[in-house]
């Protein structure tokens, strides 16, 4: 897929997955995190955005391993399990990083490409819903950052947060539907 769909997936699986791994979803800096970790698989293509700003390690990554090697794979899915799990790095940095990253296999997935999930062994798996940079591409990712959104226990008033950004004056004329209520308070059991 490409670079903008990365970002905007990387940041819609870390507001789906956040409030499962007892974090903030819509927190600024995680969301940026996500993001970055949504663009970091593609450190092995020289053209992708974060190739070209680390190119001499992208021509490296590339000329040894080739696009979609094993930064793409089943190896780098236990990379991100293994960071996650060893907590030597913090977990409101390593989570929306390794959510992101995780995010970026998932979309390629989709493209008729697919992954090379058994790297260095070649075949390659594919559930090819979308062909990268095609109308549908925008349309998939849409519908991913609503299911995203809707799956938020607590979702903001989408209207007040549009008016604190600036976007409108008189959000509360929008056709949006209000917030949910409140959850009630759990129950605990003794
Ligand atoms: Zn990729």
């Amino acid at each position: 897929m490409m670079a903008g769909s990365h970002v905007a997936l990387g940041m819609a699986a870390w507001m789906a997955a956040a409030p499962h791994l007892g974090q903030p979803p819509l927190a600024p800096g995680a969301l940026a995190l996500a993001a970055f970790g949504g663009l970091l698989p593609d450190i092995d293509h020289p053209k992708s955005w974060v190739g070209r700003r680390v190119r001499p390690v992208s021509d490296l990554l590339a000329a040894l391993l080739g696009h979609r090697g094993v930064t793409h794979s089943l190896l780098a899915v236990l990379a991100c399990g293994w960071l996650l799990k060893r907590g030597e790095v913090p977990a409101e940095y390593a989570g929306p990083l390794v959510i992101g990253y995780l995010s970026h296999l998932g979309a390629d997935l989709l493209t008729p490409g697919g992954l090379r999930l058994g790297w260095p062994l070649k075949g390659s798996w594919a559930l090819p819903l979308v062909r990268t940079g095609s109308a549908f591409e925008p349309l998939v990712v849409a519908a991913l950052i609503a299911a995203a959104w809707l799956s938020l226990p607590h979702r903001p008033d989408p209207r007040a947060l549009a008016e604190r950004w600036g976007l409108c004056i008189t959000c509360e004329s929008l056709p949006l539907p209000p917030p949910p209520p409140p959850l009630p308070p759990r129950r605990r059991v003794a």
